[in-house]
């Protein structure tokens, strides 16, 4: 029921709507082109996404770049991509905040003209000193009350070029003795010397974040703009900024808490660590949480989406565990995806009693629980390999699958009775022998009699060896995700396993991204940089067993 499950935000959307405050929703999402994109950005990209849609708004993607220190073109195109990905459509409203240098410098001169900013010649450690602190009001700049006109010949010559960085700045005249630390008189602009990524040497004075961010809302028409908990203290600011420059449809701050997940590592600086160490191959490696790790790994769009929407939106920070992501992967992939057989770690399995030398070809449902997926043929002959954990001499008493005596299903196959095994001394197997019974040719007894246990495999002469990747999370989860001492990382030694295991033939045409199930184990994807024309390499996404419940 829609009206139950709204969060805060609508709330304050649907009054403001009600009270006449805004026409219309318009959202945006405002990465800093500094990195990649991680799973927490994913939540606010589908949050002010899915606002914009469900008030039948608009939604804008603007690259906050207006600090030329960070900021790199390669992560302009690896964002549009992601944002892409997940299916958050911009339209034709991609924005660069770099585009309003021009009226951003026009607003600085506004508030210098109002008496509202000034040029202040303060160190950057004296400004610290001079702010005071939460329980001491600040002390007033020497260069407070300089005349407007003074002030705006300074800031013309900040941006002539006739200042070092740090020799001068532009602050708002707000408040020294605020208890709120953001209003004593807070930086605007600065002078920085350098190359920007889009702008080049035009500019050598760049605004502050608190200044730039409201007046990019403001010329965008942006109604909510939805930024996360740290920038509560910074609403007062915001709200002086679009106040001050006498906007006619200011736009609105709202904060919510940031996405957190338990055991995953989404630092920049620990990620790098990983990537220079060789831990990890690069920032989508497979085990990371960025947008393109998940895409990489496997997830769908459709089951961040899903996880998203589970974790709700809140004011109160908190960690949502990684097997809640695992949870929504398995929902999404469970109908959607064809199940195959693949054998990790393969015992061979001999039929005495089959035609030598034959192999006949079987029909098999792609997805048991959904016909729409339709069958395959599968080979199957007298030399099969099965998991050898699905064959025991001596099993314990619940165990259902095959040991001397008993009678098992193999999948879409036949029952087969075992009759045997070979063995090395050390009790390692070799072979485990049995008979089937043609007359169940499919699964089923005529005669109406069950087994207990029903186990994969793959028909030897036809199958294929594939490489599979078995994750772990990266960290130790038992030591916790840093080290309390030096505050490193607890990385998980067994955070990645490389088998061989022998697959159906269907599967070698699998091409990167492509996923399956693997019958009684998990869910695959093959992978986008390393699989090859005819020889995949498999991503395990999640295994199928899962401790979660909703
Ligand atoms: P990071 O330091 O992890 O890159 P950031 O805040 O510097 O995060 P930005 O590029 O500035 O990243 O963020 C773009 C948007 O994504 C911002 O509106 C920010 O609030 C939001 N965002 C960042 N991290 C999270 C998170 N963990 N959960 C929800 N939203 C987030
Ligand atoms: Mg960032
Ligand atoms: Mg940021």
């Amino acid at each position: 029921n829609e009206t139950v499950s709204k969060n805060f935000i609508e709330n304050i959307i649907d009054k403001d709507l009600a009270d006449g405050i805004y026409d219309t929703v318009h959202t945006r999402f405002p990465p800093e082109p500094n990195g990649y994109l991680h799973i927490g950005h994913a939540k606010s990209i589908l949050l002010n996404y899915g606002l914009a849609k469900e008030y039948n708004g608009k939604f804008n993607m603007r690259f906050d770049d207006t600090n030329p220190t960070k900021e790199k073109s390669e992560f302009v195109e690896s964002i549009k991509a992601d944002i892409k990905w997940l299916g958050a459509d911009w339209e034709d409203r991609l924005f660069f905040a770099s585009d309003y240098f021009g009226q951003m410098y026009e607003a600085a001169i506004k508030l210098i003209k109002k008496g509202k900013a000034y040029v202040c010649d303060l160190t950057a450690d004296e400004i610290r000193q001079y702010r005071g602190t939460l329980t001491e009001p600040g002390k007033e700049s020497p260069y407070r009350n300089r005349s407007v006109e003074e002030n705006l010949q300074l800031f013309e010559e900040m941006k002539e070029g006739k200042y070092a960085d740090g020799e001068k700045v532009l602050r708002a005249k707000i408040d020294m003795a605020s208890p709120n630390m953001n209003m004593r008189d807070p930086v605007i602009y600065r002078v920085a010397h350098m190359t920007h990524h889009r702008t080049g040497d035009t500019w050598c004075i760049y605004p502050m974040y608190d200044f730039a961010h409201p007046i990019e809302d403001a010329i965008e028409g942006i109604t909510h703009s939805i930024c996360t908990l740290e920038f509560e203290d910074h609403r007062p600011l915001y709200d002086w900024v679009v106040r001050e420059l006498e906007y006619p449809q200011p736009p609105k701050q709202i904060e919510f808490a940031k996405l957190y997940l338990t055991n995953v590592v989404t630092g920049k600086r620990y990620i790098k660590k990983l990537v220079e160490d060789g831990i990890v191959d690069g920032w989508d490696d497979p085990r990371l949480v960025s947008i393109a790790a998940l895409r990489r790994r496997g997830f769908t769009p459709e089951s961040i989406k899903m996880f998203v929407d589970l974790c709700g939106v809140s004011k109160a920070n908190s960690s949502v565990d990684y097997a809640m992501l695992e949870y929504c992967i398995r929902e999404d992939l469970k109908l959607k995806r064809p199940r195959m057989m693949a054998v990790m770690d393969p015992v061979k399995l001999v039929i005495d009693n089959y035609p030598e030398g034959q192999v006949e070809y079987l029909d098999a449902p792609n997805n048991m629980e959904n016909e729409a997926l339709g069958t395959r043929k599968i080979p199957f002959s007298g030399e099969l390999y099965i998991e050898r954990d699905d064959f025991m001499i001596d099993p314990p008493r619940k165990y259902k699958r095959l040991f001397p005596g008993t009678e098992v299903r193999l999948m879409n196959a036949y029952f087969v009775t075992c009759t045997g095994f070979e063995a090395d001394d050390d009790g390692t197997v070799h072979v485990v022998h049995c008979t089937y019974d043609p007359a169940t040719k499919g699964g089923n007894a005529p005669d109406g009699r069950k087994v207990k246990g029903t186990i994969h495999w793959v028909e030897a002469t036809n199958a294929k060896k594939a490489t599979v990747r078995l994750y772990e999370n990266i960290v130790d989860e038992e030591k916790g995700v840093y080290n309390k001492e030096d505050g490193s990382l607890n990385v998980n030694p067994n955070s990645l396993t490389t088998v061989t295991a022998y697959v159906e033939p269907a599967l070698m045409e699998a091409k990167g991204y492509d996923s399956y199930q693997f019958v009684r184990n998990g869910f695959y994807c093959a992978d986008i940089h390393d699989s090859k024309e005819g020889a995949p390499v498999f991503n395990r996404i999640v295994s199928l067993k899962s401790s979660f419940r909703l």
